[in-house]
């Protein structure tokens, strides 16, 4: 079997770069194997134009949010399946200070399209919010699941996808062509999440793991929004919110434990005004870059073996801006923003 670009990895990096390939109409195919690493599937799959903790818009926020949600949408038609919440968000603020820069914000350029006054958080009893809160109207989430899911069930209709682990010492480089197995490929994309360290292509490059742990929780008193304060939580329906996220660094096992479900279990009874109950507890392992930003680019071992990487804690809205780029970079040689392109490991290694 003949394709163009093999991609290794069906989280939201392989799995939103196989849907942009699609809509450029550059053959592939997708070899995933779903147990190797969850981050993508556990995610809450917030998108949000903002940077709480420093008050600042994200990088490239104006363009990766509407490429994001339009994105999304079209998945949606493709796939008849339902997964893009563009619903905004609740933001408690954290302090004094973090509500005075928020006033401050609202009177600056490109803010106005983002966030609200102060005002509605007073009618939120459900919340403690000692120094108020305020909408977010450009923030949503995607069920990372139900997208996944959803994009799954149509690579497999159309015979792109495979069903494997990928070994590195399968992949034939001797001839013109890259083989694995019996599938022979122009360029292999490698979108396999923080197992990259592992990968003998890049040693150049170095992923920080972020293990991040949530809960699932009932709350029938809450009404369903998105609330983000110092944690976060996501509407699921039924009631119940998915609660996140912790931060543990340098972590290469996923398994969730006792201490972080009890550090968001005290967290959440701080904020909120009303009972909940656990009902679920996970953990993933973000692929997260030093300077926060993600990778693409050829390996400097062999130039048609790529990554694309280092989406952190912002796969969703980074994902379909990105993908895009990159299926223009191999429909027709335009060249990646330097600020994610992989040469900046190869100049001036990070680790
Ligand atoms: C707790 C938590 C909460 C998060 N919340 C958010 C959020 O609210 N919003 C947001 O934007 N982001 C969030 N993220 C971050 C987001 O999940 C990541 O940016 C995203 O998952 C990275 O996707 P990826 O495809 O690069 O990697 P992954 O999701 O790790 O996907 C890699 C895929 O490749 C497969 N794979 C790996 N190696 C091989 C191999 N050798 N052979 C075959 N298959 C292989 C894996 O099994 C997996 O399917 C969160 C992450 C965590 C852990």
């Amino acid at each position: 079997m003949i394709t163009e670009i093999l991609i290794v990895g069906q989280g939201l990096a392989g799995t939103t770069l196989a849907m942009q390939l699609h809509q450029a109409e550059i053959p592939f195919l997708v070899i995933d194997d779903p147990t190797i690493s969850r981050s993508s599937r556990v995610a809450a799959g917030l998108f949000n134009p903002v940077v709480f903790r420093r008050m600042n818009l994200g990088w490239r926020t104006d363009e990766c949010l509407p490429e994001a949600i339009s994105f999304y949408q079209s998945i949606e038609a493709i796939t008849g399946k339902s997964f893009c919440h563009p619903i905004g968000l609740h933001r408690i603020h954290g302090s004094d200070d973090e509500r005075q820069l928020w006033e401050t914000r609202m009177q600056e350029d490109g803010w106005l399209n983002h966030i609200e006054s102060s005002e509605p958080a007073l009618k939120k009893p459900w919340f403690k919010q000692p120094f108020d809160g305020a909408p977010v109207h450009s923030a949503g989430f995607v069920s990372t699941l139900e997208y996944l899911g959803a994009a799954r069930i149509w690579l497999k209709d159309q015979n792109l996808l495979i069903e494997a682990a990928f070994r590195y010492e399968d992949l034939n480089c001797s001839e013109p062509l890259l083989k694995w197995k019996d599938i022979q490929c122009a360029e292999v994309v490698f979108c396999e999440g923080y197992k990259l360290n592992e990968n003998p292509w890049f040693p150049e490059v170095y992923l920080n793991p972020a293990k991040g742990e949530l809960l699932i929780i009932e709350a029938p008193d809450l009404p369903q929004e998105i609330f983000n304060g110092k944690v976060y939580g996501v509407p699921l329906g039924n009631h119940q919110f998915r609660v996140g996220s912790t931060y543990t660094w340098n972590q290469d096992h996923a398994e969730p434990t006792e201490e972080k479900k009890q550090e968001l279990i005290n967290i959440l009874q701080k904020m909120l005004n009303v009972p909940f109950k656990v009902i679920d507890h996970f953990a993933g392992i973000r692929p997260t870059v030093t300077d926060r930003r993600p990778v693409f680019g050829p390996s400097s071992i062999h130039p048609d073996i790529y990554t694309f990487n280092g989406l952190g804690t912002k796969g969703v809205v980074l994902a379909p801006l990105l993908a895009k780029e990159i299926a223009q970079y191999f429909l027709n040689g335009t060249p990646i923003p330097e600020d994610y392109a992989i040469e900046r490991f190869q100049w001036k290694p990070l680790h």
